[in-house]
């Protein structure tokens, strides 16, 4: 039997995130520059057998969740094979999770068919309702193709829906409220995410950020709110609004950290293994996946990277500490 992926901190690997693109539909400000961004080589990209042959060795090794990322995973045109594929895995713990992280924008044309594939959670990202602040946002003028994309999320029956916007001050911090009851509209569990430094114009700063803090006090107007216990290994915190059946999650990734609990690695769309968001380290499994060796082979040395991986993760991303450096990758291509 295959050991399962544990660090030097004793922290069990059970989810990977899985970039499939670096490509998106839109240009959010906090994850890609508006022009000149370096798009990964198209050779470099993983072929769906190659994501596969990685999967495998991963799920033997005790990942139990994929969650598919990018850029925007839905631009892949091979998107419902990936998942069709992925969802036949079997980890020891049993069949393996397929979740999606998207901006929504294909859905009402692909969902059914992903939810026949197997896709069983989907997160939506949706900073706000406005038109015009949507396109400043994001530079593209697609916000009446997003929400036609939650409403196929609300149709399809998949649950919990996830919608996740990130907090931003003097864009979208006098939404919050609205963008909860949206989310309770639609059937679905809104989450806030502290922004990170993680933009390729490496723009962010701290005391500019919109906290944890500052979500509660926003939402605590409108909302009593009640700490839903039980978090376990998940990044977001959540509460119950009014004691009702709805809860409102917040990821508050910079000033409370959840790095002792993280059971997450990430795989780019160019086959670099990393051991955390932050990291500066990547682990490069494309030539393992282009090498011309036996099948059995290609599977131990996948195994080796991904242990080497591990191996080498850290017990937290150390955002605050001084000599913290800033991913050369934006979020696009590290996959969030
Ligand atoms: N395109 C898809 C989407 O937007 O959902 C998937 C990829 S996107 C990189 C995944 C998530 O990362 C989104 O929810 C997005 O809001 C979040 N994200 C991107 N850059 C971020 C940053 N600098 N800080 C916090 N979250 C960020
Ligand atoms: Fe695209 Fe998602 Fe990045 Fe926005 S956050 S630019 S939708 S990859």
């Amino acid at each position: 039997m295959t050991l399962p992926l544990v660090d030097r901190f004793a922290r069990v690997h059970r989810d990977l995130r899985v970039s499939l693109t670096d490509r998106c539909s839109l240009r959010c400000t906090y994850c890609m520059p508006e022009q000149g961004n370096e798009w990964l080589a198209r050779q470099s990209i993983l072929t769906v057998d190659e994501i596969l042959e990685i999967a495998t060795v991963a799920a033997a090794a005790g990942i139990t969740t994929f969650r598919l990322t990018g850029g925007e995973p839905l631009l892949r045109t091979d998107i419902v094979e990936i998942v069709r594929r992925l969802a036949a895995l079997e980890s020891p713990a049993g069949p393996v999770e397929i979740a999606m992280t998207t901006n929504g924008i294909r859905l009402p044309e692909v969902l059914p068919d992903l939810v026949d594939a197997g896709l069983r959670r989907l997160n939506i990202s949706l900073d706000t309702l406005d038109r015009e602040r949507f396109r400043a946002l994001t530079r593209r003028d697609r916000l009446d193709d997003v929400l036609a994309g939650v409403r196929a999320a609300q149709e399809s029956g998949l649950r919990p829906l996830k919608i996740n916007a990130v907090a931003m001050r003097g864009v979208n911090d006098d939404e919050l409220a609205d963008l909860v009851a949206f989310a309770v509209a639609h059937d679905a569990q809104m989450r806030f995410i502290e922004q990170m430094p993680l933009d390729a114009g490496h723009t962010w700063d701290r005391s500019t950020m919109v906290t944890r803090e500052e979500i509660l006090e926003a939402l605590g107007r409108r909302w009593h709110l009640e700490p839903v216990p039980g978090r376990g290994g998940a990044p977001a915190e959540r509460w119950r609004l009014d004691g009702g059946e709805h809860t409102v999650g917040v990821i508050a990734s910079v000033t409370a950290p959840f790095c002792g609990a993280c059971d997450r690695m990430r795989l780019t769309a160019d086959g670099q293994l990393r051991n955390c968001l932050f990291s500066i380290d990547e682990y490069d499994l494309l030539p393992v996946m282009r090498a011309d060796v036996a099948p059995a082979d290609r599977a131990s040395d996948i195994d080796r990277v991904l242990r080497n991986c591990i191996a080498g993760k850290k017990a937290g991303h150390a955002i605050d500490d001084p000599g913290f450096l800033q991913p050369a990758r934006g979020m696009n291509a590290i996959g969030g």
